[in-house]
């Protein structure tokens, strides 16, 4: 139990007493390190960039300092926070809604997926705080002009490293146009990259720079297994993992990750065939059924949710005790990522990924970057054996009733009709893209020779 001392430690970086209380309520009671760290320069009106794991804190390091400058001089748009996907948009309002209730903040989330002319209302009324990811707020820059970004205070990014080095140039150069030049500039980020280092040598104001000390990139009460078996049977060991786990921790909730929505759909489909309650979060279903996933797995509704990497990244879902890796994930740091969904702020946790003899490699990046040996997670494979064509037969059938629906086809409509509202020509892009294709398997093929 915390005592006074412990409470007093928020009111110590200099935040105002209703902002402690707030916390108080939540049960947040000491500050983490990334708060007590960064929390007082941002007051001091610094630039900031803040890296730590997923789970540290990050989002109430800065939305306690802004909501308290915003107490003292209450204006919309007063800030914008950037994030790389939907989801964690909604999340970072929640806790903006929360943190903020005692001054009637207003916090507006403005993603892809909902409703547009809603969202240009919503900004016509000066909400004190815009959450968005790139795409849609650049959509809306561009479409119209019943709001302005021309007198924030702060602008934050949140998952830094992915919104600077991911896709997202174009879209953020279009809002950062449109932003004064006199704010404060908040970054934060799980990983430190070589993007956010230039950034903090070039940047005007020399910003305040924290990083969580750690020796691994993942956490400590984090158990770390792999589950070795050939390619083709993959998912009856999935499901035999399942079992097993489902009935050695009857109330556990766990999260799969795979690596494309086909394969997400598919094996939700499997899983819920063979007796296994589950939701599925992936980018190719609409945003209000991406939400509702989420709340019915957050609510304990079910304990098993499978999603592709729009959910590794700092969404805060409590309590989950196992993380399944359905694929190797391609880069370590996304790896990282993944795992960072369990053994959140101090909790333990356990994550096991499915290995196949095409992943060996991959899985040797990861256990370097994160300084940590994988151990293996034993099965009886005569009871894999037992389960394998149950297995392949309910995945067949989803398939089918999946190609019914047409699912790839929607998935390709989707990217054209992107296109076409970029101004590219569907036909062009694609035929560039097939010749590419074929370059690097040329490229491919002669490397293999040499070698
Ligand atoms: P974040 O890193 O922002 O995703 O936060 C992860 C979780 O930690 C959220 O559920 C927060 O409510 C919680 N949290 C934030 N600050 C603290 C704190 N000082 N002590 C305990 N939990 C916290």
């Amino acid at each position: 139990m915390a005592g006074e001392g412990d409470i007093s430690e928020f009111e110590d970086l200099g935040l105002n007493e209703w902002l402690c209380n707030q916390c108080k309520a939540l049960g947040i009671r000491k500050p983490t390190p990334i708060q007590k760290n960064c929390i007082p320069a941002i007051l001091m009106g610094q630039d900031c960039i803040g890296c730590a794991k997923t789970g540290s804190g990050k989002t109430a390091a800065f939305a306690l300092p802004v909501l308290q400058k915003l107490c003292e001089d209450p204006y919309g748009i007063f800030a914008l926070v950037l994030t790389p996907t939907r989801e964690l948009a909604f999340q970072i309002c929640d806790q903006f809604q929360v943190l903020g209730k005692p001054i009637g903040i207003r916090a507006t989330v403005i993603t892809g997926g909902m409703d547009m002319l809603q969202q240009g209302l919503d900004l016509s009324v000066q909400p004190h705080v815009v959450i968005s990811t790139p795409g849609r707020l650049a959509d809306h820059l561009t479409s119209c002009d019943t709001f302005s970004l021309k007198r924030i205070r702060f602008l934050i990014l949140d998952e830094a490293d992915r919104l600077l080095e991911d896709d997202f140039g174009e879209q953020l150069e279009t809002i950062f146009q449109r932003l004064p030049k006199k704010r404060q500039t908040l970054l934060f980020s799980a990983t430190i990259t070589d993007t956010l280092k230039e950034l903090q040598e070039v940047a005007l104001n020399k910003p305040f720079f924290w990083q969580a000390e750690y020796t691994t990139a993942t956490v400590e009460q984090l158990d770390q297994r792999y589950m070795l078996m050939s390619a083709d049977v993959k998912d009856a060991y999935l499901l035999h993992l399942l079992d097993r786990y489902s009935e050695e921790n009857k109330t556990s909730s766990i999260l799969i990750f795979t690596n494309t929505c086909k394969y997400c759909q598919i094996l939700g489909m499997v899983l819920r065939e063979l007796g296994f309650p589950c939701a599925v979060l992936h980018a190719m279903i609409p945003q209000r059924q991406r939400l509702a996933a989420l709340a019915k797995f957050k609510s304990n509704q079910v304990r098993i949710l499978i999603a592709t990497d729009v959910a590794s990244r700092g969404l805060d879902i409590p309590m989950v005790d196992l993380i399944i890796n359905h694929n190797v994930p391609n880069r370590p740091k996304d790896y990282v990522h993944r795992v960072g969904r369990t053994a959140r702020a101090g909790r333990g946790g356990m994550a096991i990924t499915l290995v196949t003899q095409f992943d060996i490699r991959l899985v040797h990046a990861i256990e370097s970057f994160i300084k940590t040996k994988l151990t293996e997670y034993e099965t009886a494979e005569s009871e894999v054996m037992k389960i394998l064509s149950e297995v392949a037969v309910a995945k067949r059938e989803a398939e089918i009733r999946l190609d019914e629906k047409d699912f790839g086809e929607q998935k390709q409509i989707n990217k054209r009709k992107k296109l076409i509202l970029e101004g590219e020509d569907p036909d062009e892009v694609e035929k560039q893209q097939r010749k590419r294709r074929l370059e690097r398997g040329k490229q491919g093929k002669k490397k293999a020779k040499s070698s």
